[in-house]
């Protein structure tokens, strides 16, 4: 299984669950309902809509409604979009990657001090007016480095670059 392949079973695992990851593994050559895929899956239809609205809010799904013509009840036909998986990763991708970017850009403009028990990380500012003193417990507020933790968002950041481009 490829990275991209990975990185998009991981997101549908997690937005639309073990059941969202069936539905994308069957693979259906054509439309259905929702109901026939619960039929075809054996999965209860009200966990298979869950599932097929979360693919659809990450772009992965899209439906068609159509009323049938003997019960007069709206009825969903559902395509999974397989050509849409690379948009969905990259943008995804992108998200996480602007988040870190903006935690390095924080982390590099404020330095930090931390109690020595954990209680609190306050800014270099707060930590000065409070002496150096923990609010809470009354330990001492010691110099946070981040250099390492930096790096190591760095280091992620320019692993989903590495994903992206070969995307
Ligand atoms: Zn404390």
């Amino acid at each position: 299984m490829s990275r991209a392949e990975e990185l998009i079973r991981e997101l549908i695992d997690r937005v639309a669950g073990e059941v969202g990851l069936i539905i994308w593994d069957m693979r259906p050559r054509e439309e259905l309902t929702d109901e026939e895929m619960s039929i075809i899956l054996g999965i209860e239809i009200n966990e298979v809509r869950r599932a097929l609205f979360a693919l659809y809010e990450l772009g992965l799904a899209e439906y068609r409604r159509k009323r049938d013509e003997d019960t007069g009840w709206i009825e969903y036909y559902w395509r999974i979009k397989y050509d849409k998986q690379k948009d969905v990763l990259r943008r995804e991708l992108e998200k996480v990657k602007r988040k870190l970017e903006e935690k390095v850009q924080y982390e590099s403009e404020n330095i930090h001090y931390m109690c020595e028990n954990g209680c609190v990380k306050v800014r270099y500012e707060e930590a000065m007016e409070l002496n150096f003193t923990c609010p809470r417990c009354g330990g001492r507020l010691e110099y946070l480095d981040v250099t390492e933790a930096l790096d190591k968002i760095r280091e992620e950041i320019k692993k989903i670059d590495e994903i992206i481009a070969e995307l």
